[in-house]
């Protein structure tokens, strides 16, 4: 049996869930819920997925929008890009997997560049928006990779000036930074529970009310046939909870700031000239903290780690356990020796000086070990 027992400072990949949110989703499971029976049962599992809109809804000022259930903000994404027939898509070169690899065939996919900070283009943008109106600008809120937070309002500003639609990636915000969807104004909104203390296997797609596209799954008439299939009753009222919950604990998320600033601090003692943090030059979340090391592989780092029951990430473009060079660096144009370097460590509202330290102490032992070509 594995031993489970670890150092987890891999929270923007994944969060446990809270435990009230397990004791409600247990008192829930006993229940044979189904949303589409006429019978009381039914009703109450309505009850229950309302309840559940408004606590997103509350959590994201989002009174102006349409909110659908999905398996995750994945398959959100995916349905407001394969639901549109749009000529032209345009990107971010940032963006996460589930934006970044989502290419309808008819459509047009350009990219928008960032800058060395992390932070998307603006003058770039401006210079890839077409002529016509049919188009759909994706952008996130937040990296999941450096934090960095994106001028996601002056994107859905400038698209809706040009007359194109926008959709962005929340997921990494929500419950991190306040998101205001009245202020941010976007078209499309991709969220999921996993991030924020909720069950796995659930999100939603938040459209602006009026809005009309086709789904992406087909099938019964639940959800307005904007989504077939039988609600995730559970799922639902876990990602409310955690919503509700996530609102409550909202202004203490930044106060994490300072455990992530003394860990870098720390580490750029050890490390000087070898280690550069990525983002750190603007705003970004304060859990996260994406560092590289000058001709060290993530992948002997992680290893390291694990071995020593650490759970951290080489960033998002480690998928289904193979690590590639991450997409994210290459675009903020980072210097070759530190491109196969990065790690990222997220830090929780739970994460304790002691188990930094520790981190702190695996990280020291083995970089003065390591035989890399230190300047
Ligand atoms: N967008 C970002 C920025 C993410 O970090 C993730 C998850 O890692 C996703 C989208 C995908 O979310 P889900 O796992 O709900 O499909």
């Amino acid at each position: 049996m594995t031993n489970l027992n670890k150092i987890f400072l891999d929270y923007n990949s994944t969060t446990p869930v809270d435990e009230t949110i397990i004791a409600k989703i247990h008192e829930i499971a006993k229940l044979p819920l189904n949303s589409s029976a006429i019978h009381s049962l039914g009703r109450y599992a309505n009850t229950l997925i309302d309840e559940s809109k408004l606590q997103i809804t509350q959590l994201l000022n989002a009174y102006n929008y349409e909110i659908i259930f999905t398996s995750g903000a994945t398959e959100a994404t995916n349905t407001v890009f394969f639901g549109n027939n749009f000529d032209d898509i345009i990107i971010s070169s940032i963006e996460h997997a589930s934006v970044y690899n989502c290419r309808p065939q008819n459509s047009k996919i350009s990219e928008i560049k960032c800058k060395q900070n992390g932070v998307i283009n603006i003058e770039d943008f401006i210079k890839k928006i077409p002529q016509h109106k049919n188009f759909l600008v994706s952008t996130m809120l937040c990296n999941n990779e450096t934090g960095v937070i994106q001028p996601a309002e002056e994107i859905a500003q400038i698209t809706h000036q040009n007359l194109g639609l926008f959709h962005c990636d929340a997921v990494q915000a929500l419950g991190k930074i306040p998101v205001d969807l009245e202020k941010i104004n976007p078209d499309f909104v991709a969220i999921s529970a996993h991030k924020i203390n909720g069950p796995q296997g659930i999100g939603a797609l938040l459209y602006r009310k009026g809005l009309d596209f086709r789904p992406l799954i087909f099938g019964g008439k639940q959800q307005k046939s904007k989504r077939a299939g039988s609600l995730n009753i559970t799922g639902i009222v876990g990602f409310g909870q955690a919503c509700f919950i996530a609102k409550q604990k909202l202004k203490d998320f930044s106060k994490i700031a300072k455990l992530r600033d003394y860990l870098e601090e720390q580490l750029q003692i050890i490390a000087q000239s070898n280690i550069i943090f990525l983002g750190n030059e603007t705003t970004r979340l304060a859990n996260t903290c994406l560092y590289s090391i000058r001709n060290l592989s993530n992948q002997t780092q992680l290893i390291n780690f694990d071995l020593n029951n650490i759970c951290v990430s080489a960033g998002s473009s480690c998928s289904s356990g193979v690590i590639s060079q991450s997409r994210v660096l290459q675009a903020m144009g980072i210097e070759n020796d530190f491109l196969d370097g990065a790690i990222r460590v997220s830090l929780s509202p739970q994460t304790s000086k002691s188990e930094i330290d520790y981190f702190i102490k695996i990280f020291s032992e083995f970089y003065n070990r390591a035989k890399i070509n230190k300047k």
